[in-house]
């Protein structure tokens, strides 16, 4: 090919790599393949999506509680896009690894990096290293069967601690409190399911720093706690304290009055004497906790046997302030789910104080703040883990606009052959899916969802599943790649 055919014609189409497969990833191909330029034959684009699990998805596979069918609607979404058969998708392979900066620049006029954010923040505590103190988006992980994470989680506590009012506190909470066999309507994996079976938990109690006017949490996803069978609820009156910023904030934000409501209701109907409370399981709501320490046990020392909080108060500007006073639970485990953070990424400058790509708008800058031509970044990589998976979509929108407004300075790839990229991989011996592949999996999943069913039980419970998710890596590739499994 000669590299005087113009960039983005017919003949020479503009090659654009999208790194992760989330929805970040997914909307930020979509929105270029749709894009005025392209819709108008102006520019023709190529674009290929990498992933560094075998199947697509992201954050949706092994992100959202099991529990969340509601989120279907948009697996359904990103499925047709990438089911149309105009955008390419390679999974299993690795960016730093499997592929490397040069060999995508020398493939590709433009990378757009969509990696998210899977790992926890950092709460910096004594004790925070001792056995029985985790990280929740380790916990979701683990409950999502994500194929790089031990397959046993060690549920041995009775009384469990969650740090955080956000939305991914109340998933681990809901899931560490609810009876397994009540999930096993969802797709987990039977591992998850024997772990949640064994659990001995009794009290599950969630912390948040701030009031109930500040939580992080969505009203929907709040009000779901209540569904869960033989689980009551507790709340307590000291923690309900809202000074004028919470009036004002219930006056001006629907879903905090709702909340808010939510909340009062429950702890109205609460019976005074919490003893006529019968479920065999509790989820208590704490506010105005801030965490102090993780406590040590005085008998088999490294293991958590408590938690110090200090009592704060509203400030009165929305934040809460310590008391002076401190309070402890016996508690065996603690899950600290106080937001994600990005991880670095190979070859491309990072801040490690907001956890994401430096960029500016989208557009990967480099360690002197000048944009590096052709590098973009999209989603939770782009502006830190924060808002719903549809307010991806701005996000994306906004990547793609620079990446065409640019379009005429990009760096152009080298071999820009659709082909030579599969063959590079292949002569690395790089195991990859496609999106063929995926539907192979996918498929395979289903069917041990309707295997599952139509045995009218397992574990002896009545079930009926749409899915059970296959979890070893290996065994997502033996499937997408050639029908098989080695163990399923
Ligand atoms: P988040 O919404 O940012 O919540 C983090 C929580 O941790 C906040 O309550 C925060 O308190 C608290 N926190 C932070 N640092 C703390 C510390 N040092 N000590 C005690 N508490 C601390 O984060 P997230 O729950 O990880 O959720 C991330 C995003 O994913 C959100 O947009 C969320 O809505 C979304 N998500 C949605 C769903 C769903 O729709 N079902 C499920 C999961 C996640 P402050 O507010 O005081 O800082």
């Amino acid at each position: 090919m000669s590299i005087s055919t113009p960039v983005g014609s017919a003949d020479r189409p503009l090659r654009v790599a999208v790194i992760g497969s989330g929805p970040a990833g997914v909307y930020a191909a979509d929105i270029l393949t749709k894009s005025e330029a392209v819709k108008s034959g102006e520019l023709t684009v190529s674009i290929d999506l990498f992933d560094r699990y075998p199947a697509p998805y992201g954050l949706i596979r092994y992100g959202v509680a099991p529990d969340h069918p509601r989120i279907k609607g948009i697996v359904n979404a990103l499925h047709k896009v990438l089911d149309r058969g105009d955008i390419r998708f390679f999974g299993n392979v690795d960016y730093g690894t499997d592929i490397s900066i040069e060999d995508l620049r020398k493939h590709y006029d433009a990378i757009i990096f969509a990696t998210g954010a899977i790992k926890d923040a950092d709460l910096n505590i004594p004790g925070i290293e001792l056995e029985g103190s985790f990280g929740g988006a380790d916990f979701v992980s683990w409950f999502d069967g994500h194929p790089d994470v031990p397959r046993e989680w060690p549920l041995e506590a009775k009384e469990i601690a969650v740090l955080g009012n956000g939305n991914v506190a109340l998933d681990v909470a809901r899931v560490l409190s609810k009876h397994a066999d009540d999930l096993l309507v969802t797709e987990i994996p039977d591992n998850v399911y024997a772990g949640l079976k064994s659990s001995p938990v009794t009290d599950v109690h969630v912390f948040g720093r701030r009031g109930p006017a500040q939580v992080k949490f969505t009203p929907l996803e709040l009000r779901e706690l209540s569904h869960s069978k033989d689980v009551d609820i507790i709340l307590y009156a000291e923690d309900f304290e809202f000074d004028e910023e919470s009036d004002r904030q219930v006056q001006t934000n629907n879903q905090i009055k709702t909340m808010v409501g939510t909340l009062t209701n429950w702890i109205a109907e609460q019976p005074e004497d919490l003893s006529e409370l019968k479920a065999s399981r509790r989820l208590h709501l704490h506010f105005l906790h801030s965490p102090v320490e993780i406590v040590d046990s005085a008998e088999t020392p490294g293991k958590v046997a408590g938690i110090k909080f200090e009592r704060t108060e509203l400030d009165g500007t929305g934040n809460a302030r310590g008391t002076g006073e401190f309070i402890d639970y016996p508690v065996q485990a603690v899950y600290r789910a106080i937001g994600y953070f990005g991880s670095a990424l190979p070859d491309v400058e990072f801040d490690h104080k907001k956890g994401v790509v430096t960029n500016d708008g989208g557009r990967v800058l480099d360690a002197d703040g000048q944009h590096v031509p052709g590098l973009y970044a999209t989603g939770w990589i782009k502006r830190g883990p924060v808002g719903l998976i549809g307010h991806t979509k701005g996000d994306a929108l906004e990547t793609v606009t620079y990446l065409l407004e640019d379009r005429e300075n990009l760096p152009v790839a080298e071999v820009p052959a659709a082909d030579a990229v599969v063959e590079l991989l292949d002569s690395r011996g790089v195991k990859f899916t496609s999106w063929e592949g995926w539907l192979a999996l996918d498929a395979h999943e289903l069917a041990l969802g309707a295997a599952a069913t139509e045995a009218g039980t397992s574990h002896g419970v009545e079930v009926k599943r749409e899915r059970i998710k296959v979890v070893p890596r290996e065994d997502m590739v033996n499937i997408s790649r050639d029908g098989v499994a080695a163990q399923v």
